[in-house]
């Protein structure tokens, strides 16, 4: 389960009813706390889940409130005290001296759930049953199915968050192939194998409007009133570049973990390597890292291998022969003066860091 949390905007009415709702169940909490107390001090005998949830439609009967809130929401709060006292039994058990379940002030009780349905997002519209619909500011696309929705106050306002279900591992047949990886300049990536995974179109794009956008955010008046609008556009710009990113590097690693059951990579000390200005690539470096943060995660789900080398010389050395052919980073070409090797840079460094990864570990597999 993966939590996204996103800030809501509710209307006043809205607002209203959340915390109306919160109220009530912090109510109920106290009363189910109430009751397990008491049986517990006169007969010795605890109060299950079942038995107090089995009370809400008598109480319903006899509390308008009480039956304006969704039923699941109700049953969540009673739920939440059996995992109280679920924990507090165990630590007894363990020999330990917990504190008893305490009852909960304003200040302590700050959320109530949606365990499975009574809510739908659409968009960016939230709508909870028996309390009505309310914006929230999606940061950032919610991925996968969401089971629970809690809906959170804090001293900066409401917010939900939604328990979402990780897409499951899919099921990937061995290759018997590995690969060497190289981050591109001009590209995004070069393999051991010679394919060349270049930038989308639709990327760059976005990359160009996001630096138009940067500009003209500079060009305006510190304070004014259209520098805040020119602010506002470089932010949504830069959340279309950083979503349209994730999903390229989400396809481009499925590929890549869908070809090869080993992928090494180098080493890159990205902090160091974005500070360096001859490479003055700063954001794409940054990415990079993140590209294979998500490949290795995808790896690990499909039982693959990302394997880290050391990145020193990589584009110098020839892949053929090993002799070490000093070239700046604006050549594009090894020519080795050992072989006559004639290869592109990034292929010939991506063919090293698979050979280097091949005496780290023993891939197997032959090197191309
Ligand atoms: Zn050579």
């Amino acid at each position: 389960m993966k939590a996204y949390k996103y800030k809501l905007k509710p209307s006043k009415r809205v607002a209203q009813q959340l915390d109306s709702t919160l109220n009530l169940c912090r109510e109920l909490y106290n009363a189910a706390l109430q009751e397990r107390r008491d049986a517990y001090r006169t007969t010795g005998k605890s109060v299950s889940y079942f038995d107090q949830a089995l009370q809400l439609p008598e109480i319903k009967v006899e509390r308008a409130d009480v039956s304006a809130i969704h039923s699941q929401v109700l049953q969540d709060v009673l739920r939440r005290i059996d995992r109280t006292y679920s924990a507090f039994f165990l630590r007894c058990l363990k020999g330990q001296n917990p504190g008893f379940p305490r009852f909960k002030s304003r200040d302590r009780y700050h959320s109530f759930t949606y365990p499975q349905t009574g809510f739908k997002l659409v968009g960016n519209k939230l709508s909870l049953s028996k309390i009505g619909s309310v914006r929230l500011r999606l940061s950032r696309p919610v991925e996968g199915r969401i089971k629970t929705c809690t809906i959170k106050k804090q001293v900066d306002g409401w917010f939900c968050v939604f328990a979402v279900e990780e897409n499951q591992c899919p099921f990937i047949p061995r290759t018997g192939e590995a690969a060497g990886l190289d981050v591109g300049i001009e590209s995004f990536a070069t393999l051991s194998t010679g394919e060349v995974i270049e930038n989308p179109r639709y990327l760059r794009k976005a990359e160009r409007e996001l630096k138009i956008a940067q500009r003209k955010v500079s060009k305006k008046k510190r304070g004014g009133r259209n520098r805040k609008k020119a602010v506002r556009v470089l932010a949504k710009k830069h959340l279309k570049v950083a979503n349209q990113r994730r999903d390229f590097f989400h396809k481009t690693a499925n590929q890549i973990i869908r070809g090869f059951d080993c992928v090494a990579v180098e080493d890159l000390n990205i902090a160091g390597l974005v500070k360096n200005p001859s490479l003055a690539k700063g954001i794409s470096d940054a990415a990079w890292g993140t590209f294979i943060q998500i490949l290795s995660n995808k790896a690990a789900c499909a039982g693959r291998r990302v394997l880290k080398v050391p990145a020193a010389f990589t584009s110098q050395d020839c892949s053929r022969c090993g002799e070490r052919v000093k070239k700046s980073l604006a050549v594009r070409e090894h020519r080795c003066i050992g072989c006559d090797l004639v290869i592109h840079r990034d292929h010939n460094a991506a063919i090293n860091i698979l050979g280097r990864a091949d005496r780290l570990v023993r891939v197997n597999t032959v090197t191309r």
